[in-house]
Protein backbone atom coordinates (compact mmCIF):
# COMPACT_ATOMS: atom_id res chain seq x y z
CA UNK A 1 0.00 0.00 0.00
CA UNK A 2 1.64 3.62 -0.74
CA UNK A 3 -0.26 7.04 -0.45
CA UNK A 4 -0.49 8.98 -3.29
CA UNK A 5 -1.42 12.56 -4.04
CA UNK A 6 -3.65 13.91 -6.34
CA UNK A 7 -5.55 16.91 -7.07
CA UNK A 8 -9.78 17.18 -7.26
CA UNK A 9 -10.54 17.83 -10.99
CA UNK A 10 -13.97 20.13 -9.59
CA UNK A 11 -12.30 22.05 -6.59
CA UNK A 12 -8.51 21.55 -7.20
CA UNK A 13 -8.14 20.95 -3.48
CA UNK A 14 -5.10 18.00 -2.71
CA UNK A 15 -6.22 14.73 -1.63
CA UNK A 16 -4.99 11.41 -0.39
CA UNK A 17 -5.64 8.13 -1.80
CA UNK A 18 -3.92 4.94 -0.23
CA UNK A 19 -3.13 2.89 -3.69
CA UNK A 20 -2.80 -1.24 -3.57
CA UNK A 21 0.24 -1.44 -4.77
CA UNK A 22 0.00 -5.64 -5.16
CA UNK A 23 -3.17 -4.34 -7.88
CA UNK A 24 -1.33 -4.19 -11.31
CA UNK A 25 -3.85 -1.86 -12.64
CA UNK A 26 -6.75 -0.16 -11.47
CA UNK A 27 -9.76 2.14 -12.11
CA UNK A 28 -11.50 3.62 -8.64
CA UNK A 29 -13.93 6.27 -8.25
CA UNK A 30 -12.83 8.23 -4.83
CA UNK A 31 -14.68 11.24 -3.32
CA UNK A 32 -12.88 14.31 -2.93
CA UNK A 33 -12.02 15.14 1.07
CA UNK A 34 -13.35 18.73 0.31
CA UNK A 35 -16.23 19.39 -1.95
CA UNK A 36 -17.52 15.25 -2.42
CA UNK A 37 -17.38 14.97 -6.24
CA UNK A 38 -16.51 11.96 -7.38
CA UNK A 39 -13.50 11.54 -8.67
CA UNK A 40 -12.02 8.80 -11.08
CA UNK A 41 -8.64 7.63 -10.55
CA UNK A 42 -6.72 5.07 -13.07
CA UNK A 43 -3.34 3.93 -11.86
CA UNK A 44 -1.00 1.19 -13.66
CA UNK A 45 2.18 -0.15 -12.64
CA UNK A 46 4.86 -0.17 -14.72
CA UNK A 47 7.68 -3.25 -14.39
CA UNK A 48 9.62 -0.82 -12.11
CA UNK A 49 7.01 -0.68 -9.93
CA UNK A 50 6.76 2.87 -10.46
CA UNK A 51 2.86 4.19 -10.70
CA UNK A 52 1.13 5.79 -13.30
CA UNK A 53 -1.78 7.82 -11.83
CA UNK A 54 -4.00 9.78 -13.34
CA UNK A 55 -7.62 11.82 -11.81
CA UNK A 56 -10.11 12.95 -14.09
CA UNK A 57 -13.98 13.69 -13.65
CA UNK A 58 -15.90 10.66 -12.94
CA UNK A 59 -17.62 9.50 -16.08
CA UNK A 60 -21.14 10.55 -14.52
CA UNK A 61 -20.18 13.78 -13.86
CA UNK A 62 -19.26 14.68 -17.45
CA UNK A 63 -22.72 15.51 -18.81
CA UNK A 64 -23.11 18.27 -15.77
CA UNK A 65 -20.83 21.03 -17.35
ZN1 LIG B 1 -12.93 18.54 -4.85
Amino acid sequence: MQEHHFYCPHCHAGNVVIIDAKAKSKEIVADCDICAHPVLLNYNFDPNKRIEFTADFAANQLTLA
